[in-house]
């Protein structure tokens, strides 16, 4: 490999992936540890699946069992980590959900949860790993899942959309603050991605018919169309990429 590829290598790292049994979370999985990192796929349920996948390719996957709708999730990711590898590299915050429905009717229940995995547990679980940065002064790479929903509002969805403009706001803060401990803090804003997210909406033949005649490319993404764009963030590549949040969208934000 010529110098300028090695600096997309993640040889040796150590990846902590959030969500990695299925979806855009798997996807990141199978492209982290492809370009040689060792990946931690945390999930609420069984990873075989991922695991297969890295393992067809010869990398490396240690499953890590957590329920993020649950605060103390985040000292459990770190002590099973911890049990097999001495720092983590690289966090990519990729759990999330989503509700649909009508802003009219959103409950405060329904409010709640989508706020607690998809904002505050990106913070705090952030926080804990860049607390272990900033002591250790090595530094890392943080990576969150924003959404189209960062920049647009949406529909049927206002917690979803408050929650993933609070990604993309977060994103920027957590960067200004952490970039002078060598702690690079960007997101990924997948567009329309055929995922268990999107299920509904693509059953809804009207407003799936409606998305994919928006979308230049011209189909709905798939989980392997965001693995490039993590394994640059994720690498000495993306060394002064500070703050931002980059689509991965089929070009459906340039319509
Ligand atoms: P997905 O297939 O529904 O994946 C969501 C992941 O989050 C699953 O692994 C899910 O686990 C996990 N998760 C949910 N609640 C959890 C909890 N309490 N504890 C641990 N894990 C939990 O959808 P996806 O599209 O891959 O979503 C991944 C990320 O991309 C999300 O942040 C989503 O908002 C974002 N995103 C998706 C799209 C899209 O079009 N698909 C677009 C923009 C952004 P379970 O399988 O156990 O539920």
């Amino acid at each position: 490999m010529n110098d300028i590829m090695n600096l997309f290598s993640l040889n040796g790292k150590n990846a902590v992936v959030t969500g990695a049994n299925t979806g855009l979370g798997q996807g990141i999985c199978v492209a982290l540890a492809a370009a040689g990192a060792h990946v931690f796929g945390v999930a609420r349920r069984s990873c075989d699946e991922t695991a297969a996948k890295i393992a067809a390719e010869g990398g490396q996957f240690t499953e890590v069992r957590a329920d993020l709708s649950d605060f103390a999730a985040i000292d459990s990711i770190l002590e099973q980590v911890h049990a097999h590898a001495d720092r983590i590299d690289i966090l990519v915050n990729n759990a999330g959900i989503i509700k649909r429905c009508d802003a009219i009717d959103v409950t405060p229940e329904n409010w709640d949860a989508v706020d607690f995995l998809n904002e505050k547990m990106v913070f705090f679980l952030s926080q804990a790993v860049a607390k272990q940065w900033v002591a250790d002064k090595k530094g890392g790479k943080i990576i969150n899942i924003a959404s189209m929903l960062s920049f647009q509002g949406g529909i049927r969805v206002p917690a979803y959309t408050s929650s993933k403009s609070a990604v993309m706001g977060m994103t920027k803060a957590l960067a200004n603050e952490w970039a002078k401990y060598g702690i690079n803090v960007n997101a990924i804003a997948p567009g329309y991605m055929a995922t268990n997210n999107t299920n509904q909406l693509r059953q809804d033949e009207d407003r799936s018919e409606e998305i994919l005649a928006r979308i230049p490319a011209g189909r709905w993404g798939t989980p392997a169309d965001v693995g490039g764009a993590a394994i640059f963030l994720a690498s000495d590549a993306a060394a002064y990429v500070n703050g931002y949040t980059l689509a991965v969208d089929g070009g459906w934000l340039a319509r």
